[in-house]
């Protein structure tokens, strides 16, 4: 069962978002954030997409969902004790990410990117609650395609991500581009699973000075999902 949540009610805290762009309230900067903030509070419709889903099979490397193979060494150990899993698309939703700002205006274009990223948490957690709510979840595990290093779940992989839902674009929004980046660039896809294992894609992850880092790099975990 595919479901679409399209009406996500929310409201954007101005104080916090003012400290997170490190903008000093009361300035002329401070009363031009602001205005952005009172557009997306207006315009924006943050979303989510999500699939229940069940594994046909799986091989050595790869699984297969709904006729679909992903392969990738690390899904597959993760995947081993289990059978459901929850692909998602969470989005700050394509109507803020249309509004105007020009070109070369980089600091209110940072300062849209911050209200993105505030709005994609939302739908993020409106998700979580809803899938914990619904299905009881418990103890869980994300994995995205593209996240840790590149061999780790292959970006390209998102296609077939996206193939789980056929038409995302119509359903929420969100379109891939050729170079399998997803537009409003604040999306994520990915999917869920109950277990038991602790797990997150930065243990796979040798970038530095990352600052989304969750996790340390684990280089036993690393060798463990090596092909050879
Ligand atoms: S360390 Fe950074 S780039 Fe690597 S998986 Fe974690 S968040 Fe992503």
């Amino acid at each position: 069962m595919i479901e679409a949540i399209t009406n996500i009610s929310f409201e954007l805290d101005l104080e916090g978002l003012l400290k997170g762009a490190h903008i000093k309230p009361g300035t002329n900067d401070a009363k031009e954030f602001e205005d952005l903030v009172n557009n997306a509070q207006k315009n924006a419709r943050p979303k989510a997409l999500y699939k229940e889903c069940f594994i046909q099979s799986k091989e050595e490397e790869t699984i297969t969902i709904d006729d679909i193979i992903f392969t990738s060494q690390a899904l597959r150990i993760n995947l081993d004790q289990v059978e459901r899993v929850f692909a998602y698309v969470v989005t700050c939703g394509k109507e803020v990410d249309e509004i105007e700002i020009p070109q070369d205006d980089f600091l209110k274009g940072f300062w849209l990117d911050t209200i993105k990223a505030t709005l994609l948490g939302i739908s993020g957690r409106h998700l979580s609650e809803l899938l914990d709510q619904k299905y009881k979840l418990g103890k869980t595990v994300d994995m995205n395609p593209g996240s840790g290093d590149v061999a780790v779940w292959p970006i390209e992989q998102q296609r077939k991500l996206f193939a789980l839902f056929g038409d995302v674009e119509n359903f929420i929004g969100v379109r891939l581009t050729e170079s399998f980046l997803m537009i409003p660039n604040k999306s994520i896809s990915g999917i869920r699973f109950s277990t038991e294992i602790n797990f997150q894609s930065c243990q796979l992850c040798h970038r530095e000075n990352c600052s989304g880092r969750s996790a340390s790099f684990d280089k036993k975990l690393w060798e463990s999902v090596q092909h050879d």
